[in-house]
């Protein structure tokens, strides 16, 4: 065992089991030498009680054994949760390739064979402890990196609740103020007035981003589906963004027939127009960008492509997590959350759909997804949320 373990109070737990009493103090006394807490067991049977009153970190297991031999002692122990993780090292005087096979197969992740030298079982019994503990290691940091995110989410939540109250009232103030106030305000108190309330405007749709996210994922925001038509969404959605649109050439590819899925129509139109947003935002005035709106029998498809700064390919997966942002593109994420493809990628996987991006740094993107006629996860159409 390392001196330096991180795992300060891990004092590995070996069980050893062999029906001959003298093997048996051998290697118990050799482990406990080694600084092991070593318990020996006479029998398949005692093992397995032993096992189960007390988890070991390894098993060094004899074969051949009356009533219950070795590889049925590991095929129980792989069928018990709880000890289905514990390695096992066969020690058998068996030494055909057979044996050998057969005793991984019933789960062994080693072999030893009889007369065992001690230098060897000692060798080997460290190598699985070392990984013993590595996996614990491993285990515990997940658990802390599980809880923290636990705890982010937590926090997340309720910061943008307690805030969003105090938020509405700063908003309704600057209201009152800029209409009953104007005529004694200045020209530049006036323009004040109105940054504030743009700035509190700004931090509400990032709240509300991160609630709409943390409801998604809690499964809090159910679909309210109906027939969603996508071409007539796609305008409508350019429409809304037209003080955006007018500086970049906008086109949309889409068939004459109208392409229709059964979707919650308020949430496709939000994906939507955060992937045209976002293709506005990141391509230069005068840029183009593309939607292309088509579908098959079973499915219907919508792309934006722009002609933008594009997004390194180590990316590609990041910015659908929850804060994802591409560092180069640090200056145009002005009022950015990294939270909007996130909330797109929980819409659509909430219809049964998939969304990706094809993209190159400084060659543009396409951002695309693609739904089903009919998402199969819901089968009441009129879920009211
Ligand atoms: P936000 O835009 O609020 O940061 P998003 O989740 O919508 O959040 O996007 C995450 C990141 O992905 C952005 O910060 C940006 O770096 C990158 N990105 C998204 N769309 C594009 C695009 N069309 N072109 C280049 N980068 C993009």
């Amino acid at each position: 065992m390392s001196p330096q373990s991180p795992l300060a109070s891990f004092r590995p737990n070996i069980l050893v089991v062999d029906d001959n009493p003298t093997n048996l103090q051998l290697l118990v006394r050799m482990l406990k030498d080694q600084g092991y807490k070593a318990r020996p067991a006479l029998n398949g049977k005692l093992a397995l009680r032993a096992a189960a009153r007390e988890v070991p970190d390894l098993i060094l297991l004899d074969v051949n054994m009356p009533e219950m031999n070795g590889y049925e002692v590991c095929e129980r122990l792989k069928k018990d949760e709880r000890l289905a993780g514990v390695p096992v090292i066969f020690v058998s005087a068996l030494n055909e390739t057979v044996d050998k096979v057969k005793a991984f197969a019933a789960g062994g992740v080693d072999y030893v064979t009889k007369p065992f030298q001690f230098r060897e079982i000692e060798a080997r019994v460290a190598v699985h402890i070392e990984l013993c503990r590595r996996k614990r290691e491993l285990e515990e940091s997940y658990e802390r990196l599980r809880k923290l995110e636990e705890l982010r989410d937590a926090l997340v939540h309720m910061v943008v609740h307690d805030m969003r109250t105090p938020l509405t009232a700063i908003l309704g103030y600057m209201q009152l103020l800029e209409i009953k106030e104007s005529e004694n305000l200045s020209e530049n108190g006036r323009n004040r007035i109105r940054q504030v309330m743009e700035l509190v405007d700004n931090l509400m749709e990032m709240m509300n981003s991160l609630l709409d996210v943390s409801r998604m994922e809690s499964g809090n925001m159910r679909l309210n589906l109906s027939g969603c038509e996508l071409v007539g969404t796609v305008r409508t959605v350019l429409q809304g963004l037209e003080s955006l649109a007018r500086e970049h050439q906008v086109e949309v590819n889409a068939p004459d027939d109208p392409v229709t899925v059964v979707a919650d129509q308020e949430l496709i139109e939000r994906v939507i127009g955060n992937l045209l947003a976002n293709a506005l935002k990141y391509t230069p005035v005068c840029g183009s960008v593309k939607v292309t709106v088509r579908s098959d029998p079973d499915s219907a498809f919508v792309s934006v492509t722009d002609d933008g700064c594009g997004i390194p390919e180590e990316y590609h997966e990041r910015i659908f997590e929850k804060f994802g942002q591409v560092e180069a593109n640090r200056d145009r994420r002005k009022h950015s959350t990294g939270l909007g493809l996130t909330f797109c990628k929980l819409v659509v996987e909430a219809h049964g759909g998939k969304i990706g991006v094809h993209s190159k740094a400084e060659r543009g993107s396409t951002f695309w997804f693609e739904l089903p006629r009919r998402p199969q996860c819901v089968h009441d159409a009129s879920v009211i949320r």
